[in-house]
């Protein structure tokens, strides 16, 4: 999915990379084949108070404001909407626009406090409550909020954020996620685009894309991005990584083997492309692989 950010309020970019795996995953669990945009403002309590009031007409500061531009028929969400979706096709996003997401960060804050886990948590909580409204649900009847509930938990079980931080991140949510990272890649030069999804010990995902440059040697794998990405947020130990392309098996280069050893020797690789999916370990990629243990 592709998020288009105003963020008025600052927040730890680990927010914003768990949203985007959520949204990617949302999408994903609904069943919609085509590729969604959704622009998310990010704001304190004046902000989304003001909004409130404007366009609900209710006088308070909230959690989350959701506003859908699609029109689903009562009873249809997204999944079984294409046509609904195909109206709201942007042409310059190549991508169908779902609606507005305004989050309030305070709230974001004093709710993870009082159900006592992390911001980033509550914060896809957020965004997946408010995807779900833009997806075509609501909590108005019983049923209906049964529903919405249940595509919620859904989602955020596979991504392993359910509300009592179990859930376990299959490795088809895995591979999926790579292919949703694959739709991120920069790559011009070569066509050859490549999404990964890293699946760390403490159960967070982190995706990447392949980057290229003009300048060709430049280039950055999707294995790396993610890799990097992860580690400058403070995780290193990792279970799975999941790697996707289109035309080829797209198992790691040599410099992406190499780096993958050195924090996780024995990774489990899986690689999906079209038509085929494998499974190998690092350990049988990278044999009599150089790293920390021959340096100590
Ligand atoms: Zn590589």
């Amino acid at each position: 999915m592709i998020l288009l950010w105003q963020i008025d309020t600052e927040v730890a970019p680990s927010w914003l990379s768990l949203m985007q795996t959520a949204a990617d995953c949302a999408l994903l669990t609904e069943g919609v084949k085509r590729e969604c945009a959704v622009s998310i403002r990010l704001c304190d309590d004046d902000a989304i108070h003001e909004i409130n009031r404007e366009y609900r007409d209710v006088d308070r500061a909230t959690d989350v404001l959701s506003f859908p531009t699609v029109n689903y028929p009562a009873g249809v969400t997204a999944g079984q909407a294409d046509k609904y979706l195909r109206r709201e096709l942007d042409d310059e996003l190549n991508a169908c626009m779902l609606g507005d997401l305004i989050l309030s960060v305070p709230h974001v804050l004093a709710q993870a406090e009082e159900y006592g886990h992390s911001p980033e948590r509550e914060c896809a909580y957020l965004l997946v409550h408010g995807l779900c409204h833009l997806m075509g649900y609501d909590h108005i009847e019983e049923d209906d909020k049964r529903r919405m509930r249940a595509m919620e938990e859904k989602i955020l079980a596979a991504i392993g954020q359910t509300r009592d931080g179990e859930g376990a991140v299959t490795d088809e949510t895995l591979l999926a996620l790579a292919r949703e990272a694959m739709k991120r890649s920069y790559s011009p030069y070569s066509n050859y685009p490549v999404g990964a999804a890293l699946l760390c010990a403490d159960g967070r995902i982190f995706q990447g894309c392949n980057i290229e440059n003009a300048s060709f040697g430049l280039t950055n794998c999707a294995e790396r991005t993610a890799m990097f990405k992860a580690i400058s947020e403070g995780a290193t130990e990792f279970t799975a990584i999941a790697i996707a392309s289109r035309q080829s098996a797209p198992w790691p280069c040599g410099a992406c083997r190499q780096v993958l050893n050195e924090f996780a020797p024995g990774i489990r690789v899986l690689v999906t492309w079209d038509g085929g999916q494998d499974e190998m370990s690092l350990n049988e990629l990278l044999p009599h692989g150089f790293g920390p243990k021959d340096v100590q």
